[in-house]
């Protein structure tokens, strides 16, 4: 029996191109002032503004980092060190955030800052109560990783335009057009594993008029905020992963809505009860979470295990623990939904034939649970 891998959320398989631009990528340190390092500097500058151009920002405002937490630790520990002389300074955050985010605030939390999380409504869109002064910090991501729901990050923005903003958009840019500077905001974090480049880099974008206080120290590389020798190759892969997500973003977009409702046909065909969870009409495409109303959702992942389906009852971080998710529970969702929801994330890699045959083992796997109980 075939696996059938609806879990692009956590991870995406690297594309054969991306492999041979790694494999073909020049050696040498882009520091070393040969011809072996400019042939590698040359590279890493290719890369940094191919980067930058999907990204609609500027080739100096892109950090490379080792991924999206190490990004989005360095932008709120980095940002936050430009209040360190402020009485009673603020962090916004919504309790969507991906544990990367809401770490880090908590630690600022325990140091000078006070955390307020923002309130969610019922299809999981943050709201902000009041407006936020020039004394906070805000934090909201741009596309959750467990229902896809996207937040219109510009309209925060204007509403707390006083405030640095950090917006994680780790799970929106490669699945839909994310412009930095049409964002407004002043941090951004990616990660190439999300898009089916190498697992291992990422990179957080930082506005030109924005301080940044490193987290490492020790180098000169990439304007000294993030020193050490830069990954050439994975730097390289990453850029050509991000060009083909944007020459091919709309085409996946409408094979993923294809798949998507080629998925929701074959359960409603079966009679399978289900509730969507967050706002399709505001959604990535390809990301979809269900609550089989009566089933447990650990029991349903281990036997979709089993069978050969790989999904998430969650964020990859706690799927492995089966823990309520905190989004849906930020969502206020009822104790059954939250106990019965999956999230199973499609590409547009994926065949029609493979999406029905996943859809047929996961309704079988429900009436299965469901005639049980
Ligand atoms: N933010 C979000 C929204 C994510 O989904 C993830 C990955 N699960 C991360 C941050 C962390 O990314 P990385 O694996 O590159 O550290």
């Amino acid at each position: 029996m075939s696996r059938l891998y609806l879990d692009n959320n956590s991870t995406t398989p690297m594309l054969p191109e991306v492999a041979e631009a790694l494999a073909h990528a020049p050696g040498g340190n882009p520091a070393s002032a040969h011809r072996t390092g400019a042939a590698a500097r040359l590279a890493l500058d290719t890369a940094r503004s191919t980067i930058a151009e999907c990204l609609g920002c500027h080739p100096d405002e892109v950090v490379f980092t080792s991924g999206a937490t190490e990004a989005n630790n360095l932008a709120l520990f980095g940002l936050a060190d430009g209040f360190h002389s402020m009485e009673s300074p603020i962090i916004y955050v919504s309790p969507i955030e991906h544990p990367s985010v809401l770490e880090p605030c908590r630690q600022l939390a325990l140091l000078q800052f006070k955390l307020i999380e923002l309130p969610v409504d019922s299809r999981g869109h943050a709201q902000f109560v009041s407006r936020p002064s020039e004394r906070s910090l805000v934090t909201v991501q741009l596309a959750n990783h467990e229902t896809g729901v996207v937040q219109d990050i510009a309209m925060l923005r204007r509403h707390c335009h006083l405030s640095a903003f950090h917006t994680d958009a780790t799970q929106a840019v490669g699945k839909i057009p994310v412009r930095f500077h049409d964002l407004g905001v002043s941090t951004l974090a990616c990660s190439a594993h999300k898009f089916h480049g190498p697992q291992g880099i990422g990179a957080l974008i930082v506005n030109r008029c924005v301080q940044l206080r490193p987290r490492t120290f020790g180098g000169h590389q990439q304007l000294g905020r993030r020193p050490g020798t830069e990954p050439v190759a994975l730097a390289v892969g990453m850029a050509v992963a991000l060009k083909i997500a944007s020459v091919e973003m709309n085409a996946r977009r409408d094979r993923c809505l294809h798949l998507r409702r080629l998925f929701l046909d074959h359960l409603t065909s079966r009679k399978i009860q289900f509730i969507i969870n967050g706002d399709p009409d505001h959604g990535l495409p390809h990301t979809l979470n269900l609550a089989f109303p009566g089933c447990a959702n650990d029991l349903l992942f281990i036997r979709l295990d089993l069978a050969g389906v790989d999904c998430s009852t969650g964020s990859a971080c706690s799927s492995g623990s089966l823990l309520p998710s905190p989004v849906l529970q930020a969502m206020k969702v009822s104790d059954d939904v939250l106990a019965s929801s999956m999230r199973f994330s499609l590409s547009h890699l994926l065949s029609d034939v493979e999406v029905v045959d996943v859809a047929k083992r996961i309704a079988h796997e429900v009436e299965m649970l469901r005639s049980r109980s």
